[in-house]
Parts: C-alpha cells; sequence; structure tokens
C-alpha cells in the first residue's frame, strides 16, 4: 500500500496493490508507481531504495582521542593563561 497525494482531490488516500496501474523501474532505486485515486483521477508515487534515508558512508565518527588531545591540551593551556574578556577597552566608550 502507498499513501498517494491526489492533486484533483486535494486530499491523500491510500493505494492500495488493486488501484496501481503500473510500476516502472525509472533508474537505480528509483521506481515510479502510477494508479487511480478513488475518484479516478491518475495519481504517480516516486519511490524506492533512493528515497530512504541511509548513512553518509562519508563520516567515519568521531576524531579519535589521539588526534583532539593535543587540541584539548593547548586550549587548556591558553585558556589557564589569557582570560577572556568582552569589556571594551576605555577608549572604545563613548560615555
Ligand atoms: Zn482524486
Amino acid at each position: 500500500m502507498f499513501v498517494a497525494y491526489c492533486a484533483v482531490c486535494d486530499r491523500r488516500t491510500l493505494l492500495g496493490v488493486d488501484e496501481i496501474d503500473w510500476v516502472e523501474n525509472l533508474t537505480r532505486g528509483v521506481l515510479s508507481v502510477s494508479g487511480r485515486c478513488p475518484r479516478g483521477h491518475e495519481v504517480v508515487i516516486l519511490t524506492g531504495d533512493a528515497f530512504t534515508p541511509h548513512r553518509d558512508p562519508r563520516y567515519f565518527g568521531p576524531a579519535p582521542r589521539i588526534w583532539t588531545k593535543p587540541l584539548n591540551r593547548m586550549r587548556s593551556w591558553l585558556r589557564i593563561r589569557f582570560q577572556l574578556s568582552r569589556d571594551l577597552p576605555g577608549p572604545f566608550y563613548r560615555f
């Protein structure tokens, strides 16, 4: 079953197996399912494996600790020696 949106009826309807006219394999992972809504209007649904979310193969997880440890140590070293101040120096005050 598919949930199909009919633009003529302006509503979503369930498309059962009996209402499906044909299924076409457009490209790898993309299917085009064509059918008719209960009132007889033509409805086309794009579906397939290309529309399902997958994990990004380029993401290998968080950086290993052996990479981040030197940066964290430097950050804490800087934090100790330089106090962060957001106040404007005296000459920049207008009043
Ligand atoms: Zn319709």
